[in-house]
């Protein structure tokens, strides 16, 4: 049994990351299950525990979910496990990690693994192939471009979004004063924010050129620039953002003397329609809090190393008491499933490190990855839960599914297998308290990736 790995040497390094983040899967066992114990020579204890949530996959999603569910749990004695089939490869986002030349995958369908960590977990049906997962600790946030459009109106209409998952998603100031939800995300990722490394002569000149050509119809099937929403800055400022705001964002200077009438108003419409061409990118040059070094890209794996690194220190580095286990290379195989009176769920998981009971109470989440599409956004964005996944009565209803925070409904009125949000979190459940979520994405057309689609 892999019990109590010291750090590993390889010849180049020592693993101080992975083994400081993550656990062995043997680990993890002795945590919950009294004949591994046994087995493994380790005294009997009487407060072993199982998982409440057991999130399959460590990347976008899972990582972003597992680090949410740490800080959000409101008694403090919520257990968390995340199990990834990938390694723990790097600490944040490569663009991070300057000229590593670690290069995106090419797409491809011939299931060679490529840039050390991609392979294909499917068959892809587009002439061109598909570039895969990244099979490591923080999937493809590892690697993803960052861009973070708002969703517009037009792709959350109200007949396929429900009322009150949107009055969540897009106010400015929810009703109890926080910020809505899109609000938050941006900040934490840096949307709202001018980009650091992406400013300056060459990029005033680049967007001129792209705004000439967009203002001169040069560029067919372009959405007329004055329909859009407004730069995030401003769209989420509290008072009315300024013209001089405006000019601070764009790096450009202003006329003096200001133009005025008809001039100044076209002056603020040009500004902010140039405003809306700025990428909407998940970097973020400026500390979130106090004590905070920028994490500059996003990418989920610092989320991870907070979430796993308070959680050793909770617990004074035992291992029975930690609440976030994080397994790596650790593929799950099978969801072994059973109908009992409450309807059907996972009693145990196949993995290829070993099975693992299920507690009836525990939740499963899928987080294996969907297709290209703003997963970043609905792991910070949604699962940002006013009441976490409590009841306001105090009765336990952990659903981690956003489309459902802050408003649960009796478990019984639950349908089975909804699809709960338009594309980030699919119910395929039961209607006891073992549910299973699959987290998915879409959007895809708006990022221009080289995402083929699949037929997974
Ligand atoms: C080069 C590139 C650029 C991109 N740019 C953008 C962008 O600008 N904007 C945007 O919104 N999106 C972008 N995307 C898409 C975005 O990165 C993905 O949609 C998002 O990261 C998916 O998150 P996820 O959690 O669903 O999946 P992933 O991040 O892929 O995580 C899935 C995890 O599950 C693990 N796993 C899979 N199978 C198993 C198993 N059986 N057992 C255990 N673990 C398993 C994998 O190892 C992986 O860690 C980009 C993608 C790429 C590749």
């Amino acid at each position: 049994m892999k019990l109590s790995l010291p750090t590993p040497d390889t010849d180049f390094s020592r693993d101080v990351l992975g083994r400081y983040i993550c656990n062995t899967f043997d680990e993890m066992l002795v945590t919950i299950d009294p004949n591994a114990r046994a087995a493994s020579g380790l005294p009997a204890r009487g407060d072993l525990r199982p998982f409440d949530f057991i999130v399959i996959g460590g990347g976008t999603f899972g990582s972003t979910l597992a680090e949410d569910l740490w800080f959000r749990a409101t008694s403090r004695t919520e257990r968390i496990l995340v199990l990834e089939g990938g390694p723990f490869f790097l600490p944040e986002h490569v663009q991070n990690l300057p000229g590593l030349g670690i290069k995106n995958p090419d797409a491809r369908k011939d299931h060679l693994p490529q840039s050390e960590v991609w392979g294909l977990a499917w068959n892809s049906n587009d002439p061109i192939g598909f570039p895969g997962l990244a099979y490591c600790l923080g999937g493809r946030s590892v690697f993803w471009g960052g861009w973070s459009p708002r969703l517009l109106d037009s792709e959350t209409p109200t007949s396929a979004w429900p009322p009150s998952v949107l009055n969540d998603l897009n106010p400015t100031r929810l009703p109890d004063g926080s910020k809505g939800y899109f609000r938050q995300s941006s900040d934490q990722i840096g949307v709202t924010a001018t980009n650091d490394f992406i400013f300056g002569d060459l990029h005033h000149a680049m967007r001129s050129q792209l705004f000439d050509g967009l203002t001169a119809g040069g560029i067919t099937d372009a959405i007329a620039l004055a329909s859009l929403p407004d730069h995030p800055a401003a769209v989420y400022s509290d008072t009315p953002f300024t013209l001089a705001e405006l000019a601070a964002l764009l790096g450009v200077d202003l006329p003096n003397p200001l133009p005025s009438g008809v001039q100044l108003t076209q002056l603020e419409e040009k500004l902010r329609n140039l405003a809306k061409l700025e990428a909407p990118l998940a970097v973020q040059g400026q500390p979130g809090h106090a004590g905070f070094f920028p994490f500059n890209k996003f990418s989920a794996v610092p989320l991870l190393t907070k979430a796993t690194r308070e959680a050793v220190t909770e617990s004074a580095g035992d291992d029975v008491k930690k609440r976030v286990m994080v397994v790596p290379r650790c593929h799950v195989i099978r969801l072994n499933t059973i109908s009992d009176a409450g309807g059907q769920r996972v009693y145990e998981l196949v993995t290829e490190r070993g099975n693992i009971s299920v507690s009836p109470d525990t939740k499963v989440i899928l987080a294996l990855a969907g297709r290209a599409g703003p997963a970043t956004w609905w792991s910070l964005a949604a699962v940002r839960s006013r009441r976490g996944w409590r009841r306001s009565n105090g009765s336990r209803c952990r659903r981690s599914c956003p489309a459902e925070r802050g408003r649960m409904e009796p478990e019984s009125a639950a349908p089975t297998g909804r699809r709960c949000l338009r594309s980030s979190v699919r119910r395929t459940t039961s209607r006891r308290s073992t549910r299973t979520c699959t987290a998915t994405g879409t959007g895809r057309r708006r990022y221009g990736l080289t995402h083929a689609s699949s037929n997974a």
